[in-house]
């Protein structure tokens, strides 16, 4: 299997010794930058399958870094800050970050969510090439393109994710922990607070691109997508 590239983006000379090291040691090519628009430009050039990028960089802050990425880019992003709040957490997840880990972490801890959201990729890799194909909606799962109301629908990588969980379950009410381990992994213990975050981008895509509510809420159970077969 190809080696799997990632980019750091930190200008925190301690953190990114010790970030590039532990992931170095587990197997993976690391690129190191320490500001915003040099990563912006590294992506483009290198095409990693992840960014570990840190919310509090000199001049483009990490915020604006994910947002100019997710014009472009579907790349794994998992987010770095020292502020823990969880108006900061949802902030980053709603921009398109994937994953968001809180300084000061253990470097183990930094290599298992880096593992955990590769891992996501692979499954789906592996799974049926099959179309899957709505009244409103098509998803093709190997090429990751969603077609809405005959134009592609710009998803992130995790959007993506959840909308094909939701669709192979069509008619039926998945949980917010059945999401959450079909997403992002039955190891992941962050809130699930994620879950609603995330469908809440989804449907409102949906209902952009098609005018219908194709996601609908389950009060206090989770979420069901209803649109129907062809
Ligand atoms: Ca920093």
């Amino acid at each position: 299997m190809k080696l799997s590239h990632i980019l750091v983006v930190e200008d925190e000379i301690s953190i990114q010794t010790i970030v590039r090291t532990y992931l170095e040691s587990s197997g993976y090519g690391v690129t190191v930058v320490d500001n915003g628009p040099e990563a912006l430009t590294q992506v483009q050039l290198l095409q990693p399958d992840l960014v570990i990028l840190d919310l509090n960089l000199p001049g483009m802050d990490g915020m604006e870094v994910a947002a100019r990425l997710r014009e472009t880019s579907g790349v794994y992003i998992l987010m770095l800050s020292a502020r823990g709040e969880e108006a900061d957490r949802v902030a980053g997840l709603r921009i398109g970050a994937d994953d968001y880990l809180t300084k000061p972490f253990s470097p183990r801890e930094l290599v298992a969510r880096v593992e955990a959201v590769l891992r996501r990729r692979r499954e789906t890799a592996v799974s049926p090439a099959t179309i899957l194909t709505f009244q409103h909606l098509s998803i093709d799962p190997d090429s990751h393109e969603a077609m809405a109301a005959g134009q592609p629908l710009e998803l992130t990588a995790t959007e993506f994710q959840v909308l094909l969980e939701l669709a192979k379950n069509v008619g039926r009410v998945l949980t917010r922990d059945q999401l959450l381990s079909l997403v992002w992994g039955s190891d992941y213990y962050g809130n699930d607070r994620v879950v609603d975050v995330y469908v809440g981008q989804v449907r409102r895509k949906l209902q952009d691109a098609t005018g219908q509510l194709l996601i609908e809420t389950v009060r206090g159970i989770g979420y069901k997508f209803v649109d129907q077969r062809k």
